[in-house]
């Protein structure tokens, strides 16, 4: 097998960044993004606010108190959406191939450009670029495969690049804490804490076998992760999936409340999908059918989301603009695509934690019971009628 060159890229700091790129007096100061109600949530801090112990998914009024000085700011989805895109669009005209993992996080697959220095230059100049032409800071790493480079990425933060040669990737790992691999949470941290495991280079020295069976079918990926294996492949923007759901009557129908009622449903499921999966949407669209068999479909570019309330909009106003014909309906249908991943936190800026706890909450039952077992009371008074 050839060797791969994977270049991971992530803007640094990128809602706080878009910020300071709005109002420049904010460079260099302590700044939070989340909730702005007393009991909102951090959803993003700059790096001067992080040096007094702020975090995100940290409670605002706790973030003040470590940082009184702090400037808290109501987070801006449309406008971080729209430089978001920016990025992409530069980064769509020079790479070959990329993905997209997050609203600020690309990997570029440069496989085959002659040589490895060929493949630094290249990402240098896509870098310079990017900076150019957002005015936003980015960070890249680069080497043989995805793990690599996004590790490589964190560590040449801020605003910086690394490459990490063949060969020597275990040797990059091996001085870094096990937090720094991603996709160990909580839990199997504290679990390797208690093993007396902190640095990569300890993880990577015991047996597979061992650790298979004390984390069982995640035991494999973490010793693969800790010896800087990573085969996973670059999986292009355009092929990124999309989630649908459709519906067809089992009588054609003309009634408006109960069809609400039904995308309400459909949304309300597909939105507890991309929450599950931890993705956001950044797109949406409505599929009608009329018994005549005439299919008339509509989409809207949305601010990167995973709130069903904002999703019931933009898919209600979509609806009402395509449904002109006064017809039976036969079908309809609601997609969500232009999927990233993402938590969806980040879309939910002036949401207090109660209502997070709340959504939380909801995704809990759902998770423990089976997707029906919660609904929108309007739905449910609407469900053992029968449509007309
Ligand atoms: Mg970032």
């Amino acid at each position: 097998m050839f060797d791969r060159a994977i270049l991971h890229m992530d803007l640094d700091s990128f809602f706080v960044s878009v910020e300071c790129l709005k109002n420049s007096s904010f460079l260099g100061k302590p700044l939070i993004i989340g909730g702005s109600s007393s009991r909102g949530v951090v959803a993003s801090c700059s790096y001067e606010a992080r040096r007094f112990g702020v975090h995100s998914a940290m409670p605002v009024k706790m973030a003040l108190r470590l940082c009184p000085q702090a400037i808290v700011l109501r987070g801006d989805m449309d406008s971080y959406s729209k430089h978001s895109r920016l990025v992409t669009d530069i980064i769509a005209d020079d790479a070959p191939a990329y993905e997209k993992s997050s609203i600020d996080e690309f990997y570029i697959d440069l496989s085959g450009m002659d040589q490895h220095f060929g493949c630094y230059k290249w990402s240098k100049e896509l870098r310079q670029r990017i900076i150019q032409e957002s005015g936003l800071p980015i960070s890249f790493g680069l080497s043989v495969n995805k793990l690599v480079s996004k590790i490589g990425t964190g560590e040449s933060k801020p605003n910086g690049t690394k490459e990490i040669a063949k060969g020597v990737e275990k040797d990059f790992l091996s001085p870094l804490s096990v937090k720094k691999i991603p996709g160990i949470g909580k839990e199997t941290y504290k679990k390797l804490s208690f093993m007396g495991v902190r640095q990569i280079k300890t993880l990577s020295t015991i047996p597979m076998k061992l650790l298979q069976r004390e984390f069982g079918k995640n035991g494999r990926r973490l010793w693969e992760k800790a010896n800087a294996i990573d085969n996973s492949p670059i999986v292009p923007y355009s092929e990124q999936k999309s989630m649908s759901k459709e519906r067809t009557f089992i009588e054609d129908t003309l009634n408006l409340r109960y069809i609400r009622n039904m995308l309400l449903k459909m949304v309300d499921e597909l939105a507890y999908e991309l929450r599950a999966t931890e993705k956001l949407t950044s797109c949406v669209t409505v599929k009608i059918r009329y018994a005549d068999f005439n299919t008339y479909t509509k989409q809207r570019r949305i601010p990167y989301s995973s709130n069903e309330t904002v999703l019931v909009r933009h898919i209600c106003e979509l609806f009402d603009g395509l449904n002109e014909r006064r017809q039976l309906i036969r079908l309809i249908g609601v997609k969500f695509s232009g999927l990233v991943s993402g938590s969806y936190q980040i879309s939910l800026f002036d949401d207090t934690t109660k209502a997070i706890a709340l959504m939380k909450e909801k995704d809990h039952i759902r998770n423990r019971y089976g997707t029906d077992k919660i609904m929108w009371a309007s739905y449910m008074n609407e469900k053992s009628r029968s449509p007309s």
